[in-house]
């Protein structure tokens, strides 16, 4: 296991639509060392979650966690360790929420972007086992993310306002205290 380089915003394979994996592909052992060290980037750099190409490899695989009072997003509910491979969301309902996002790629900026508030979730684990299930608010969210990362999609695309762009220390003075406002109300509401 090792802490990969995560790419920065520029590199081209941030904006490659990453391949599917193979059942085979995929319990490889190299495939399974790959994962353990997407999910000791993602530990190490804080991360909420952490796509396979952010760190040079355009597969598609993904890495969430949020555990309690992550110091990028004290605001996010906990998600236990999930990998997602070859996954498909698709939202069930078409409520969409204003989520305030930032990604390792993407250095000291954060914005605005619409997340569908209810998806449902369908992939692989790493094991190649069957996983389906549902996603609400910043949760949903968090997945919409990661999966964009695998069609070559980063959070600044989605931002209709830009004015709603800026550093991660003018976020915290300025835009914190009425987003986490929201925030709360969503975990409210959904739980999750
Ligand atoms: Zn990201």
């Amino acid at each position: 296991m090792s802490i990969l380089k995560i790419a920065t915003l520029g590199e081209p394979v941030l904006r490659l639509r990453s391949r599917e994996l193979t059942r085979d592909e995929l319990t490889s052992s190299e495939t399974q060392a790959f994962i353990d060290s997407l999910i000791a980037t993602m530990r190490d750099a804080d991360g909420a979650g952490l796509a396979a190409p952010q760190v040079m490899n355009p597969i598609r695989v993904c890495a969430i966690e949020v555990r309690g009072n992550n110091p990028r997003y004290p605001y996010k509910p906990a998600i236990p360790l999930t990998v997602l491979v070859n996954p498909v969301l698709t939202p069930l309902s078409e409520e969409q929420f204003d989520n305030e996002e930032g990604c390792l790629s993407v250095v000291d900026l954060r914005g605005s972007v619409k997340r569908f508030a209810h998806i449902r979730v369908q992939a692989w684990d790493r094991d190649g086992a069957l996983l389906d299930f549902e996603a609400r608010g910043l949760t949903a969210g968090t997945y919409q993310h990661e999966v964009d990362h695998l069609d070559g999609k980063v959070f600044v695309d989605r931002v209709t306002d830009p004015t709603t762009l800026c550093t991660w220390k003018n976020w915290e003075r300025h835009r914190k205290p009425a987003f986490v406002e929201r925030a709360t109300a969503l975990v409210a509401r959904f739980g999750q």
